[in-house]
Parts: C-alpha cells; structure tokens; sequence
C-alpha cells in the first residue's frame, strides 16, 4: 500500500500484562490466524502492523514483553489515537492491575486518545475470574467502551478492531 493514498494515519496501542492474548489478538487480526505454542511474547516478536481498514491506514503497535515490568516506554503512548487496554477473563491478576495501566496512559497518553477495555479468552469460560458485570462497572466508570473476545475462536477480534477504526474516523 502507498502512503500517500489515505485520508489518515491512525496508530492504536495493545497493552496490558504480559500474557493475556495481545499478541493473538494482533496476529488473529492481521494475519487471521492464531499461533501454536505456548508462553508471552518474549523480546523478539516486537511488531507493528501495519494494516487497511474500512480504507484508512492503521498501524497497530504490540508490546515486545516489556509489559512484564509494567511500564512500556513514553514512545509507545506518544501519539496513539487508541489504546486497547486487554485483561485476560482468567486472570484476576491482569483485572487487578488495570488502574495501574490507567494511571500510565494518563500520564503519557494524548488526553484525546480512545481507550478500549478487552477482557480476552473468554473461550475459556469454564476458568473465568473476572465476571462480565465487573468489567462493565469498571469501563463504565471510566468512560471505556468494553468488549470480551476469543482470539482464539477469533470471537469479537474483528469487531473490535472494525468498531475502533469507525470510531477513530468519525472523530477525526
Ligand atoms: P501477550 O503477552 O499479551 O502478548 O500474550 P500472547 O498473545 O503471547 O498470549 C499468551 C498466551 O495466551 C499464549 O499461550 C496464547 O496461546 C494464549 N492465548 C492468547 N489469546 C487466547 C485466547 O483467546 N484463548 C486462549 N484459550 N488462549 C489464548
Ligand atoms: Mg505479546
């Protein structure tokens, strides 16, 4: 794709602890697939992608593992037009954590910037932790769109993605 073909650049940002499916989600996406294997992300599988959607240019920007010592760098929120704040539903630990990411991206996030809650796994339902309840009383609380998906069982990724972009365009 050529850059100069797009009305905008849009960047949007995956954070949240280390192993609650960022990576899946990206590569579920972009890539329509979900690896085999196990683990988080370790330091080499840094990416951005860079994709086409409804016709706007999109990078997506995923985290290199550095989420596993909480704080990404101030490069990573620089200039993000939309963050997707992901929690695993198994995980009680990554829900836990989630002021603590607020509190990041309200020091180094653009005051302007989208921010979606994503409580990932749920096809996993048989471990869930987190009740669909709470993570709605929590987004609503602070004002964050809020959605589950299975990366996968590819539920939700594309929506997710899709809805963002809409959003991003028509407040552009
Ligand atoms: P990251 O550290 O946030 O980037 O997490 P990864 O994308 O590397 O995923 C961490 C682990 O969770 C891997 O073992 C994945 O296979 C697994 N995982 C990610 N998304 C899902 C999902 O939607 N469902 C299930 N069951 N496992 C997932
Ligand atoms: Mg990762």
């Amino acid at each position: 794709m050529s850059m100069e073909d797009y009305d905008f650049l849009f960047k949007i940002v995956l954070i949240g602890n280390a192993g609650v499916g960022k990576t899946c989600l990206v590569r579920r996406f972009t890539q329509g697939l979900f690896p085999p294997g196990q683990g988080a992300t370790i330091g080499v599988d840094f990416m951005i992608k860079t994709v086409e959607i409804n016709g706007e240019k999109v990078k997506i920007w995923d985290t290199a593992g550095q989420e596993r010592f909480r704080s990404i760098t101030q490069s990573y929120y620089r200039s993000a037009n939309a963050l997707i704040l992901t929690y695993d539903i198994t995980c009680e630990e990554s829900f836990r954590c989630l002021p603590e990411w607020l509190r990041e991206i309200e020091q180094y996030a653009s005051n302007k910037v989208i921010t979606v809650l994503v409580g990932n796994k749920i096809d996993l339902a048989d471990k869930r932790e987190v009740s669909q309840q709470r993570a709605a009383e929590f987004s609503e609380a602070q004002d964050m769109y809020y959605l589950e998906t299975s990366a996968k069982e590819s539920d939700n990724v594309e929506k997710l993605f899709l809805d963002l972009a809409c959003r991003l365009i028509s407040e552009a």
